[in-house]
C-alpha cells in the first residue's frame, strides 16, 4: 500500500525530543524553542516568529492581534482549510469569500478590490501547495484601503515570492508544522510570523494566556500579572525539539521533496500535453517547496473513478477542501463575493498524488503506471 503521506523524519529528532524530556523542564520556550525561533527570524527576515501549537493557533492569535472585531468583514478564498476561516469567526467577524484563479489555485488578486466595504479589515492569502499569492497587487490595495494582510503560509515554508519568504510579506503570517506538512513538529505544531514590529509585545501576552509574563522573565517587570485577552499559545519544548531536528536539516528535505515533485511532473506531462489530465502552474517569480503534487482529472465524475482505480492498484490518492461557502458552517458565517467561476468547478478535478520526504522512485513509478492505465 502506497500512503498519501509519511511524516518527515530525519534521525535527530528522537535524541532532541529525549533531551527535552531530561531538561526538566517541557513546558515551552525553552532552548530548542529560542533555536527555532532565531533560525525563523533569519530565515524570513522577520523581526519576531513564535511557535504555537498549531497554524490554526497562530491565525486565531494574528485575529486577535489586528483587534477583529463583530461585524468586521475579512476577505478570503472559499477554496482553503476550515481554519483560515474559523480563527477570524471565533472573533465574531463575517467571511467575505472571493474566486480563486485556476492555474495557481491561489485567490485571484484582481477580484479582491470589488469585495471591500467599509466593514472590510483584512486580507488572508492562502499560499496554496507553497505557490506564491500575487503579494504586490495584494499588499498595494490592503495599503490603499488601510486593511491588513494575514498570510495563511500553511503550506509555504521554504517558498517564496520575488525572493522574499512567503509568510514574511503580510502584517503576519503563519506557519503549519502538522504531519502533513514539509515540517513537523511531532504530529501538531506552527508559527506565527510578525512583521509588524507594533505587534511584538501584545503577540508575547495574548500567547502567555493574556499575561506580561515573557516581560517578567527578561526582568522588565518586577511581577507578572494577567494584562490583556489570551490563551494557552504556547507549545511544549518537546514539540520545538522534534522541529529543531527538522530545521537543521531544511535543505536537505526542501530538495529531496523538489527532485520527486520534478520526477511526477516529468513522467505526467506527456500525459498533459496530450490533454487528458492538468498539472500546476508555477509563475516565474514563485520559488515552490513541492508541498504537494496534484493533477486535475477532466471533472468530478473522472477524478472518482480515478481515486477509485488508485485505489484497486494500493495507492492513497486525495483530494480536499469542499469550498468554505458551500459549507453548513461558511453559509451561516460568510458568503461569496462575486462570481463562482473557478472555486467550485476547479475544486472538484483536483487530485493530490502521494508525496513525501523519502518517498522512492519505485513507489512514484506505481502511482504514475496507475495514472497512465486509466487514462490508456
Ligand atoms: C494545514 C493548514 C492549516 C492548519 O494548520 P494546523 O497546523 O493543522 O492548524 C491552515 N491553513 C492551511 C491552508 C493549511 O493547509
Amino acid at each position: 500500500m502506497i500512503p498519501f503521506n509519511k511524516p518527515p523524519y530525519t534521525g535527530n529528532e528522537q535524541q532532541y525530543v529525549i533531551a527535552a524530556m531530561q531538561s526538566n523542564n517541557m513546558s515551552g520556550d525553552g532552548p530548542f524553542s529560542k533555536k527555532c525561533q532565531t533560525w525563523f527570524e533569519q530565515q524570513l527576515d522577520a523581526p519576531k516568529t513564535l511557535l504555537t501549537p498549531s497554524c490554526t493557533a497562530a491565525l486565531e492569535m494574528a485575529a486577535i492581534l489586528i483587534d477583529i472585531q463583530p461585524g468586521d468583514e475579512v476577505i478570503m478564498p472559499s477554496y482553503t482549510f476550515v481554519s483560515t476561516a474559523n480563527a477570524f469567526a471565533l472573533r465574531g467577524a463575517k467571511m467575505v469569500f472571493v474566486d480563486i484563479r485556476p492555474d495557481t489555485m491561489n485567490i485571484d488578486e484582481t477580484k479582491i478590490e470589488a469585495a471591500i466595504t467599509d466593514k472590510t479589515k483584512a486580507i488572508v492569502p492562502v499560499h496554496y501547495a507553497g505557490v506564491g499569492c500575487e503579494m504586490d497587487t495584494i499588499m498595494a490595495i490592503a495599503e490603499r484601503h488601510g486593511l491588513f494582510v494575514v498570510e495563511d503560509a500553511a503550506q509555504g515554508m521554504m517558498s517564496s515570492y520575488k525572493g522574499r519568504a512567503l509568510g514574511s510579506i503580510g502584517h503576519l503570517g503563519a506557519f503549519s508544522f502538522h504531519e502533513t506538512k514539509n515540517y513537523t513538529s511531532g504530529g501538531e505544531g506552527g508559527l506565527l510570523i510578525i512583521n509588524d514590529s507594533r505587534f511584538k509585545e501584545r503577540a508575547e501576552i495574548i500567547r502567555e494566556k493574556g499575561t506580561n509574563r515573557s516581560q517578567f522573565f527578561r526582568g522588565m517587570v518586577d511581577k507578572y500579572s494577567w494584562v490583556d485577552i489570551g490563551s494557552s499559545f504556547l507549545p511544549s519544548e518537546l514539540q520545538a525539539a522534534y522541529l529543531w531536528g527538522q530545521l537543521e536539516k531544511a535543505d536537505e528535505i526542501n530538495n529531496a521533496r523538489l527532485s520527486a515533485w520534478q520526477y511526477y511532473l516529468n513522467k505526467l506531462a506527456p500525459l498533459a500535453q496530450a490533454g487528458k489530465i492538468q498539472l500546476a502552474t508555477l509563475p516565474e517569480h514563485c520559488q515552490h517547496n513541492a508541498h504537494m503534487f496534484y493533477l486535475k482529472a477532466a471533472d468530478l465524475d473522472e477524478r472518482s473513478q480515478l481515486l477509485d482505480h488508485l485505489k484497486k492498484n494500493d495507492i492513497l490518492a486525495v483530494f480536499h477542501y469542499v469550498p468554505l461557502h458551500s459549507a453548513r458552517a461558511g453559509l451561516q458565517l460568510g458568503y461569496f463575493n462575486g462570481e463562482d467561476n473557478y472555486t467550485t468547478t476547479e475544486s472538484e478535478r483536483l487530485i493530490r498524488l502521494p508525496l513525501w520526504f523519502g518517498i522512492s522512485q519505485a513507489e512514484q513509478q506505481q502511482v504514475i503506471d496507475a495514472v497512465n492505465e486509466f487514462y490508456a
